[in-house]
């Protein structure tokens, strides 16, 4: 299957990883529009919300929950936004929560790698 996140899951297309177990990774989205832009994708092959489990969903939101914090603790963001597209607006076909911080002062967009730097080894409490 011609499946890009997949393929990270696979190691064969490279991301900036912030945590992975056995059922999901997380990572920086390579095309953000705010410093921190994270996505949380299941490594079974889901398409979307109609398709995935109920357990796989569960633990997704448990990894959500901690991803929020280290999200605000090292980033200091004000707020974040959980989004999950479907159908005509969804790009990757392949299921992915994203998490998007907000700040209450405008911030540059910093590249991905340097918003990295400030989260990766981050632990999940
Ligand atoms: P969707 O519209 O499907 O909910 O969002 C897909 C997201 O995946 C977009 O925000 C896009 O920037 C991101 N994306 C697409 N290809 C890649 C990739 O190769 N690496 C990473 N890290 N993110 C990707
Ligand atoms: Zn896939």
């Amino acid at each position: 299957m011609d499946c890009i996140f997949c393929k990270i899951i696979n190691n064969e297309i490279p991301s900036y990883t912030i945590y992975e177990d056995e059922i999901v990774k997380v990572f920086l989205d390579v095309n953000p529009n705010c410093n921190g832009h994270t996505l949380i994708i299941p490594k079974k092959h889901y398409l979307d919300l109609d398709d995935i489990d109920q357990a796989t969903l569960n633990h997704i939101m448990k990894i959500a929950k901690k991803i929020k914090k280290v999200l605000e603790e090292k980033l200091n963001c004000d707020g974040i936004t959980l989004i999950q597209n479907n159908g005509c607006i969804q790009e990757v076909k392949h299921y992915h929560l994203h998490l998007k911080p907000h700040y209450n002062n405008s911030q540059k967009l910093e590249n991905v790698q340097d918003v990295y730097k400030k989260i990766k080894g981050a632990s999940l409490n």
